[in-house]
């Protein structure tokens, strides 16, 4: 496994290139609002108990957001770009938070008196998180109500080597320090208004994107959903060929999982151009370093299984004159030898969103499929709106 933390050479380097900027673009960019330039001017002070304070107080994944947060955001507003490149902002806000977990500093905020109010949030991954968190800094008492039998969400399907599981179930436990908060595993809950007649004062509804999305193609039965695969990789280990379906940031770690894994050739069926993928610079990286073939501008038409073998049958697609994409006529190609076929399309919503007065929904259930810190963000936002809710 590579090595996730920057060492301490590099830490100082990237430390120093920090220009302290006034109107902190870095900041302004983060949509946890995190302070990289103040975390930064506290952790070169060798306060670094301090710095993994200003990281927490806004965001309470603060390590899992500096493992996995893409470029896009205080990366791309780091003005140093425009001199060399960029710091590494998230690299930096993980290496702090590491510290402070390794020594298990206690980040909780003390002295918060109890409201006498009582929260139930549905989910456990960044935005219930987030919303747990923003709560009982509050004074609300919280119960978090979680389907699995881990905490974490989606977290939980990224691979190991970029996101070691004993993180997620970390940020959790640092949380649950807190005796205002009670967690319930294998807990789903549908009726949310119910909760408003037992007791609840108001409800957070973060339960993600739950349905993974479908070809509707036929064979689509021998085909493994993309949840099925990451959350247990290892149950599908082959020499074999693995084709992925799909362009994306999880068809991104379908292919390179199935690769680490000793997969002989990994190829990924893309409907788009090579170009339209919409995955980051590193993610394309991470394609290229492990040899993942890319077929590109093709579509499934149907799977078929003989013997232990699954065969894809795919058609060419282009851009017609609308800029919308067709199949190309007459190019049916077989593809035959595969071992696993792995759905990455992404998921999709499972139920509407219902928000009503004390209800109120938060993160990728809202958002479609995003990124762990705009979930973050999204669910310190609901708090905030229960809470306003609550005083009125
Ligand atoms: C393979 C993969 C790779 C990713 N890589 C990155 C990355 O590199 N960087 C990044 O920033 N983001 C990444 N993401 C996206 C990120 O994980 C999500 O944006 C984020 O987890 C969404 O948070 P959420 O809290 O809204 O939903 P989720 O994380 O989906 O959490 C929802 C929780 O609600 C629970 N739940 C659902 N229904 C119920 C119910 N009825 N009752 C009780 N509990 C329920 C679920 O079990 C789950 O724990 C990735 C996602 C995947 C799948």
């Amino acid at each position: 496994m590579t090595n996730l933390y920057l060492d301490t050479l590099q830490t100082k380097k990237e430390m120093d290139k920090c220009l302290q900027c006034p109107s902190k673009p870095c900041m302004h960019a983060c949509p946890a609002h995190v302070s990289p330039k103040d975390f930064i001017a506290t952790a070169k002070n060798n306060k670094w108990r301090e710095a993994a304070q200003l990281i927490n107080e806004q965001n309470p994944m603060g390590e899992i957001c500096g493992l996995i947060c893409p470029d896009t955001f205080c990366m791309k507003a780091c003005v140093r770009s425009k001199i060399d490149a960029p710091i590494q902002i998230p690299a930096l806000q993980a290496l702090i938070m590491h510290k402070a977990r390794l020594e298990n500093i206690n980040l909780q905020t003390n002295g918060i008196k109890p409201n006498g109010k009582k929260i139930a949030v549905i989910g456990s991954g960044p935005a219930g998180c987030a919303a747990t968190a923003k709560l009982l800094k509050n004074g609300f008492s919280v119960t978090v109500f979680e389907k699995d039998n881990v905490v974490g969400g989606a977290l939980n399907l990224i691979p190991q080597a970029r996101l070691p599981r004993e993180i997620v179930t970390y940020e959790w436990q640092r949380l649950a320090q807190n005796p205002l908060l009670e967690l319930k595993l294998n807990c789903p809950v549908t009726d949310y208004p119910a909760l408003l007649q037992n007791g609840y004062a108001g409800v957070v509804v973060a339960i993600g994107e739950q349905k993974p999305r479908s070809l509707n193609i036929d064979g689509e039965e021998f085909a493994t959903l993309y949840t099925d695969y990451l959350s247990e990789p290892q149950q599908y280990m082959t020499d074999q060929p693995i084709a992925v379906i799909g362009g994306g940031a999880v068809a991104v770690d379908c292919a390179v999982t199935a690769k680490n894994q000793g997969a002989a050739h990994v190829e990924m069926f893309v409907r788009r151009g090579v170009d339209n993928m919409r995955i980051t610079s590193a993610e394309r990286q991470s394609l290229h370093e492990n040899a993942i073939e890319i077929t590109a501008m093709t579509r499934p038409l149907k799977i078929e299984k003989q013997n232990n073998d699954l065969i894809l049958w795919t058609t060419k697609t282009r851009f017609n004159s609308e800029g919308k994409l067709e199949d190309v006529p007459n190019t049916a190609t077989m593809r035959t030898g595969f071992k696993h076929i792995v759905l990455a399309l992404g998921s999709t919503r499972k139920e509407d969103i219902n928000e009503q007065p004390h209800i109120i929904y938060a993160g990728d259930i809202v958002l479609g499929g995003s990124t762990a810190v705009q979930a973050i963000a999204d669910g310190k936002k609901a708090a905030q709106k229960l809470m306003a809710c609550l005083v009125e």
